[in-house]
């Protein structure tokens, strides 16, 4: 059958094409930081066992399929992540599906570790107290907001605090690694609500692990996102 043989020749085409090694370009384009602190650093809020998998395989396969998707694109792979999640309905229908899934992936999980570190949680303080009071009414009303939104996406997904179009803030929920910079939304902070991210110490426990959670909260970094999305463009 000719339609067979078609996908067939396009099939083996792609798959010889990703062998061929990349001239040119010494890495990849795209990286998996390390994390900015040690796997046991969230330790008892959230295990070294649970970091160590959700960084090194969960996340590195998000960034080892968003290069495998954009292999031999330039103008996609020149890209910072950032403006290639903005600018998604670009990408070609082929691979956008994977770009959305993957390129989301990488960057909700970069977003994610730099929002934690060792010793953290307790109440934001000064200017990022006072808009978080202003939006939401009072921190404890914050809390309960991103907690709701992150108990009810059913499966996998995030809860995000965002700053929208208007300049406002805003809590709102995504499923599976939809990226909030594709809804033309600034992320601030967001949870990762996928088992992955708490199933071995948590188990079915999400409201568990979205209680201990906060208190991992690395309030100089989320106070400094916020002020920038706050700022007009
Ligand atoms: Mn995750």
């Amino acid at each position: 059958m000719t339609d067979r043989r078609g996908f067939l020749a396009t099939a083996l085409g792609t798959a010889s094409a990703a062998l061929l090694p990349t001239v040119g370009r010494a890495e990849e384009p795209f990286t998996l930081e390390k994390l900015p602190y040690a796997f046991d650093a969230l330790e008892p809020h959230i295990d070294a066992k649970t970091m160590e998998i959700h960084w090194g395989r969960h996340h590195k396969a998000y960034v080892d399929n968003l290069n495998k998707a954009v292999a031999g694109k330039d103008d996609l792979a020149s890209k910072s992540i950032e403006r290639l999640m903005i600018d998604v309905n670009s990408v070609p229908a082929a691979i956008r599906g994977a770009v959305i899934n993957n390129g989301g992936g990488h960057y909700n999980h970069s977003v994610f570790w730099s929002l934690m570190k060792k010793d953290g949680g307790g109440e934001p303080t000064g200017a990022t107290a006072k808009a978080i009071d202003g939006a939401f009414g009072s921190y404890a009303k914050f809390q309960e907001k991103l907690s709701t939104a992150a108990m009810t996406r059913f499966g996998s997904g995030w809860a995000w605090l965002v700053v929208n179009q208007m300049g406002l803030m805003d809590v709102v929920s995504f499923p599976n690694q939809d990226c909030p910079l594709s809804a033309g939304l600034k992320p601030v902070m967001g949870v990762d609500v996928w088992e992955h991210a708490y199933y071995l110490k948590y188990q079915n426990k999400r409201a568990d692990y979205l209680k201990a959670w906060f208190n991992t909260l690395n309030w100089d970094a989320i106070g400094e996102r916020l002020s920038q999305a706050l700022k007009k463009d």
